[in-house]
């Protein structure tokens, strides 16, 4: 079977996770417990978890001209995902996420960087791409106008692309109109979704909602089915929607059915969960044969 083929247009960011018993308060130091440099961004980690189960993907993005820019470059080919598309911008920091684990909360301060400077012009720049893709997954961690510009890409070359409404911001009717899929967890949905006078919520038909514990949902005929994931012990949650994401595509880019479709995610996801870091866990395909 041929490798379907995925493109990722989205955020890349180096997360820099303090772990910490005490979160200092405004002027005052303290001592943290330990410190880890990890890979994440939405878009970067649906990329390389699409590569791991299988599919030719291409990331579209931009890093800064920097040391995490180097390492991301590299943690991308090493995942085997093509970077024709992903810029080097220059004076510009790559993306970062500050991240505060402790016993109380998380604290986390995301800096843009390069992430804010993927215009339109670069995604025109890569059309070609997008054109020969099978599928496009975008997220909301880049411009929201250049969102757009590549739905409105993907509509005009008549690709599918699944928007992934994450983190939530408001986003036109008719953009999601012009979506194969959306797949906001609960909360997103509740945000952005109302509901209709009948009960089901704005766009129901292509809703697929991710719900933690309880797996995700589709609508079908106008009734919300959920499906299960396997029971999991879980380790840590951070990228499993990314994962789910990134298999449901694959499998929807494989011409998998809906039903089957959200299986395989829910599996990967599952996966996903059970090791800590977002990229960290994300399965291979032979882990879910
Ligand atoms: P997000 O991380 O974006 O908020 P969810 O929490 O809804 O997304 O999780 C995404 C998917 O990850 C779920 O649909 C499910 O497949 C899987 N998942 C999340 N938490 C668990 C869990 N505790 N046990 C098994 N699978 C889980």
């Amino acid at each position: 079977m041929r490798k379907p083929k995925v493109t990722v247009i989205g955020s890349i960011n180096m997360d820099l996770v303090t772990i910490t018993d005490e979160v200092a308060m405004q002027g005052e130091t303290v001592h943290g417990k330990d410190f880890r440099t990890l890979h994440g961004g939405k878009g970067a980690n649906q990329a390389i978890a699409a590569s791991r189960l299988g599919a030719d993907v291409s990331m579209i993005g931009k890093v800064g001209d920097d040391d995490f820019g180097r390492a991301m470059l590299e943690n991308f080919e090493s995942n085997g995902v093509d970077i024709k598309g992903v810029g080097i911008e220059k004076d510009t920091p790559s993306g970062i996420a500050n991240i505060i684990v402790s016993d109380k909360d998380n604290r986390i301060i995301i800096v843009a960087g390069a992430n804010g400077k993927v215009g339109r012009a670069h995604v025109d720049r890569y059309a070609e791409i997008i054109r020969e893709s099978d599928i496009v997954l975008v997220q909301f961690e880049i411009p929201m106008e250049t969102v757009k510009h590549a739905i409105d890409i993907c509509r005009r070359e008549n690709v599918p692309v699944i928007i992934n409404p994450a983190p939530v911001t408001a986003l036109e009717d008719a953009y999601f109109e012009a979506a194969a899929y959306i797949t906001p967890n609960e909360h997103e949905r509740a945000k952005l979704f109302k509901m209709r006078d009948d009960g089901l919520p704005e766009h129901h038909e292509k809703l697929i909602t991710t719900q933690g514990a309880q797996g995700a949902s589709y609508f079908e005929e106008g009734k919300e089915i959920i499906l299960p994931p396997k029971s999991v012990e879980v380790v840590d949650t951070t990228g499993a929607g990314d994962t789910f994401n990134a298999a449901f595509a694959v499998a929807i880019a494989e011409g998998k059915g809906i039903e089957a479709a959200i299986n395989f995610a829910n599996a990967a996801a599952g996966i996903a969960v059970g090791k800590i870091g977002a990229q960290n866990g994300m399965p291979k395909r032979e882990d879910l044969q």
